[in-house]
Formats: structure tokens, C-alpha cells, sequence
């Protein structure tokens, strides 16, 4: 379990700590018992998102969580978006799907409908 506490920090809990701990060690620690080719990758990136920029959700702007995440790649790959961090942010996979493949200056207008609709 991980939440921001007042300041804005993650905190970590429980499994998720010893996970970011196996995570910085290298260790093959696996996010569930269903391993799948490429989740060490997917932990490897849901952690080093969290860590820079919080887990709200890029559109709406809601905790995401490990189980529900999907990597936002602002520009698309298929608009020739770089596959880097930079170009990444967390959002809930209905999220993602409801932005589809718009322009990233609509992302950013369908983010702040999304949030302003949400208080
Ligand atoms: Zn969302």
C-alpha cells in the first residue's frame, strides 16, 4: 500500500516497501504470483513514476494503484514519441483509454475536464 502523506512524500507499506526495497536491489522480487514476462519491467517503471511525480492519476488525478496502472506516454509511440521516462506518466488504464490517441495539448484539456469534474 502506498499513499502521500501531507507533505506530498510517498509512504510505503507493508508489501509495496519490501518490493521497493527487492526493486533497488535487483533482486526478482514479482508483483504477483502470475508472473508474466515483463512485470519486473512494468514494477521497475510504475516505481520510478511514483517516485518522481506522485500516484495520481495523470487524467483524473486519483491514487493509482500498482494493480490498475497503465504507462501514459504523453506523445504516442505511434506519433513518434520517445518509449522514455520522460515522455511517461501513470494513469488508470479507463483513463488511458478514454484519451486514446489525442494530441497531447488535448491530454492536457481531457486531464483538466477530468479533475475539474471530479470536486
Ligand atoms: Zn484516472
Amino acid at each position: 500500500m502506498i499513499y502521500q502523506n501531507a507533505k506530498g512524500r510517498l509512504v510505503w507499506h507493508g508489501g509495496a516497501d519490501a518490493a521497493w526495497d527487492a526493486w533497488k536491489s535487483a533482486s526478482d522480487w514479482r508483483a504477483n504470483k502470475r508472473t508474466k514476462r515483463g512485470a519486473s519491467k512494468r514494477w521497475a517503471r510504475f516505481a520510478t513514476l511514483t517516485a518522481r511525480d506522485g500516484n495520481a492519476c495523470f487524467y483524473c488525478g486519483k491514487p493509482v494503484t500498482f494493480e490498475d496502472f497503465t504507462i501514459e506516454h504523453l506523445v504516442s509511440l505511434t506519433q513518434g514519441g520517445p518509449d522514455h521516462i520522460a515522455n511517461m506518466a501513470v494513469s488508470h488504464a479507463r483513463c488511458n483509454a478514454t484519451a486514446g490517441h489525442l494530441s497531447v495539448v488535448e491530454k492536457v484539456r481531457l486531464a483538466e475536464g477530468m479533475k475539474g469534474s471530479a470536486q
